[in-house]
């Protein structure tokens, strides 16, 4: 049978990753696709229960301790926990939990740490033994290892006789630390924190541990002894011992306050020192928890909320190849839609040849993919262990896909390139730039219209739309007199725009909105900036080496100076006509330059760029010695590190925040 079949395949596959994930520590594919097999086995044996069987990993807690560690049998053994993924599933199981209690009971909801569970036995208050969960059953001993982790206590501030439980874990600091230090000395980097603490604790020599900066957080007491009556008079208890305990808990009785708390940690958690990956709900007094009792794995009375997940793994249907606005030629991947960190993601770019060459991706592979810098998604790489022998190569085309002429592929570069300067796809790719809103912001003429005019042959380049005759138009298809006058009155209204704009909607390579005010505030005329050298133009705070030489390259061509004469000849405004910045010298950040770096929660870069500049800053993109100030949001990289190896001032979100309510 066909059902016998899957649930074999699912059982080997999950059986493998454990092994990979618990005893390697070294998982090959992410949670979240451990997590959806899991899931779809457990749903099989629901609704199959003839092929149940004990030894499934639906059944089993972990993986056995390995023999190079005494191994230890766990008096009250250490379960899993069953997972929910959404707020439906959470009120679920707060309704199952009244209805089997008969009434609704106090909750803690409490960080789910991601590291290793692990169990410290005290004796008349002094550490005597620290042990892994293993298969829940028989764990290892792993004491000397525990005892170098300088939040678990040797002894307590009572002589009392307990079984402390929790996790050790990896800082986030430590694991890059750890990471950084593998990396320059060539070897393997562990994938996460959590697979770092679990390498580091089983290993034999304690000295390793010691060297990598672990911590722990109890979050269970087991005692024989009537101690506490509850999970949070728990909490407080073991806090009390000495044992660090994390403060950030809440108790509730509604599911919709359980949920409070888990949404402020949704987006909070990337604030916090070391990882998270979900939420622990559990019920708090002792007496609820025994009346609700134990699955074979995981305890009734506590669930997890599981954070959406940030790596998930879907499948390459299809790669395209499309011909931008510099002839540079652009693999895409094609997926099979699927659901990252809350949106569903159908494409990445898979940058160039050489990319897909590293990675080693295949047409049909199966691929890890996530969302790099949390918004554009990415191939994170291909799981080989999941190929059927289908997968094809992907070949990267010698031809450009839109006009057949043969790529080129310079030495040293890594794009493809398309080079005729006829190319339809880099014509339209630059038709459809020009007149886009932050460029010459044309009303009426999006994508679909421009194709429409460069399909017809009306428009070939950009100052061809002031060429356009308005009978041409009216030939077209949907085109009616209305819409024909009222594009031509757009049209028209465009030459108006200030040169910024102009500049920045030829396209030139590197340069953006921003270097395009910057650049047509100083020279004020086109004829200037063609004739600007890269030494004048650097000479302008904000614009680099790179982008200068890009704007020279592009104005030594005949072709662009002849565009712009073309442009001129239209009559399309080519000075500066955007009233130079007031100088406010009384402006609390007159004369201050800043740079914004990271992520920031409140409001975009861009806005808080805004906000800065009206209060008299110029805000630039690059940190130099003449940065006086650094917005460093989350992740910030190698401008804060330039930043500070400046001495330069430096401010968080906070007090970015703060600055910006004290001068509202
Ligand atoms: P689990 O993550 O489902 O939950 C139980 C564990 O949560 C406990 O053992 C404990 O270590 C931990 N925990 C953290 N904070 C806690 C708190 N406040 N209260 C109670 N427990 C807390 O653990 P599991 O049973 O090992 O489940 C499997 C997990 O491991 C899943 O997330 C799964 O995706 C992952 N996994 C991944 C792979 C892979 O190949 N990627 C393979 C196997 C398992």
């Amino acid at each position: 049978m066909e059902m016998t079949e899957r649930v074999e395949t699912l059982r080997k596959q999950l059986n493998q990753y454990g092994y990979e994930y618990y005893v390697l520590d070294r998982p090959s594919v992410p949670d979240a696709e451990y997590d959806r097999l899991m899931n779809e086995l457990i749903q099989i044996e629901t609704d199959y229960p003839e092929l149940r069987s004990p030894d499934s990993p639906t059944q089993r807690v972990g993986a056995p301790p390995l023999d190079a560690f005494v191994k230890v049998t766990h008096d009250t053994p250490m379960l899993s926990l069953g997972n929910v993924f959404t707020k439906e599933e959470l009120v679920e199981w707060v309704d199952r939990i009244e209805k089997d209690l008969g009434y609704r009971p106090l909750f803690v909801a409490e960080f789910k740490f991601d590291g290793l569970a692990v169990s410290l036995k005290y004796e008349d208050g002094r550490l005597v033994r620290g042990a892994t969960r293993g298969d829940g059953t028989t764990g290892e001993d792993i004491t000397q290892n525990l005892k170098t982790i300088r939040s678990i206590p040797l002894r307590l501030n009572e002589d009392v006789t307990l079984e402390v439980r929790g996790e050790a874990y990896m800082p986030k600091r430590s694991f890059q630390h750890l990471n950084d230090e593998r990396e320059r000395m060539g070897e393997a980097l562990f994938a996460n924190p959590r697979n770092a603490a679990a390498g580091s604790l089983r290993q034999l020599d304690s000295k390793i541990a010691a060297s990598r900066n672990l911590a722990f957080f109890a979050y269970g007491l087991v005692s024989t002894d009537d101690l506490v009556a509850s999970h949070d008079e728990a909490l407080a208890y073991l806090k009390q011992l000495g044992i660090a305990v994390n403060s950030e808990y809440t108790t509730s009785q509604t599911a919709d306050a359980l949920w409070d708390y888990i949404e402020t940690y949704v987006t909070k958690r990337s604030e916090l020192p070391y990882e998270i990956d979900g939420i622990v709900i559990k019920v708090a007094a002792y007496e609820e928890q025994e009346q609700l009792g134990f699955t074979a794995k995981s305890p009734r009375w506590a669930v997890a909320y599981k954070f959406p997940a940030e790596e998930v793994v879907t499948t390459i249907e299809a790669v395209d190849f499309s011909v931008g606005r510099t002839g540079k030629v652009t693999p895409r991947a094609r997926f099979a839609p699927v659901l990252v960190a809350g949106s569903t993601v159908t494409y990445a770019t898979l940058h160039n040849e050489d990319f897909i060459k590293e990675k080693d991706l295949h047409l049909f592979d199966r691929v890890v993919i996530k969302k790099a810098g949390d918004v554009i998604p990415a191939v994170v790489s291909a799981i080989e262990s999941e190929r059927t022998g289908n997968e094809t190569e992907i070949v990267f085309p010698t031809h450009c896909p839109a006009c057949d002429s043969e790529l080129v592929r310079l030495e040293g570069e890594a794009d493809h390139r398309c080079v005729n300067p006829e190319c339809p796809a880099q014509l339209l790719e630059g038709l459809i730039h020009f007149v886009s809103r932050p460029a010459m912001n044309i009303d009426g003429l999006g994508e679909k219209v421009i194709t429409q005019l460069h399909e017809a042959k009306l428009v070939h380049n950009v100052a061809d739309l002031y060429r356009l005759d308005r009978e041409a138009l009216l030939a077209l298809e949907r085109m009616g007199e209305t819409s024909v006058s009222n594009l031509l009155a757009a049209i028209d209204q465009s030459k108006q725009n200030s040169l910024e704009r102009v500049l920045f909607a030829l396209g030139i390579r590197l340069v953006g909105q921003k270097a395009a005010t910057l650049i047509a505030e100083r020279f004020e005329t086109m004829e200037a900036i063609m004739a600007a050298t890269v030494e004048a133009l650097t000479a302008i705070d904000g614009i680099g080496t790179k982008m200068a030489e890009s704007i020279t390259l592009y104005f030594e061509k005949p072709e662009a100076r002849e565009l712009v004469r073309e442009l001129d000849e239209a009559g399309v405004n080519l000075t500066f006509k955007g009233a130079k910045r007031p100088v406010d010298t009384d402006a609390p950040l007159a004369g201050k330059t800043v740079v914004l770096t990271g992520k920031l929660h409140e409001m975009t870069r861009g806005e808080a760029g805004k906000r800065l500049e009206l209060l008299g800053a110029s805000v630039t993109g690059s940190v130099s010695k003449n940065t006086d100030l650094l917005v460093a949001g989350e992740k910030a990289g190698s401008k804060l590190a330039k930043a500070e190896s400046l001495g330069i001032e430096v401010w968080d979100e906070a007090a970015l925040l703060a600055f910006l309510a004290n001068h509202a």
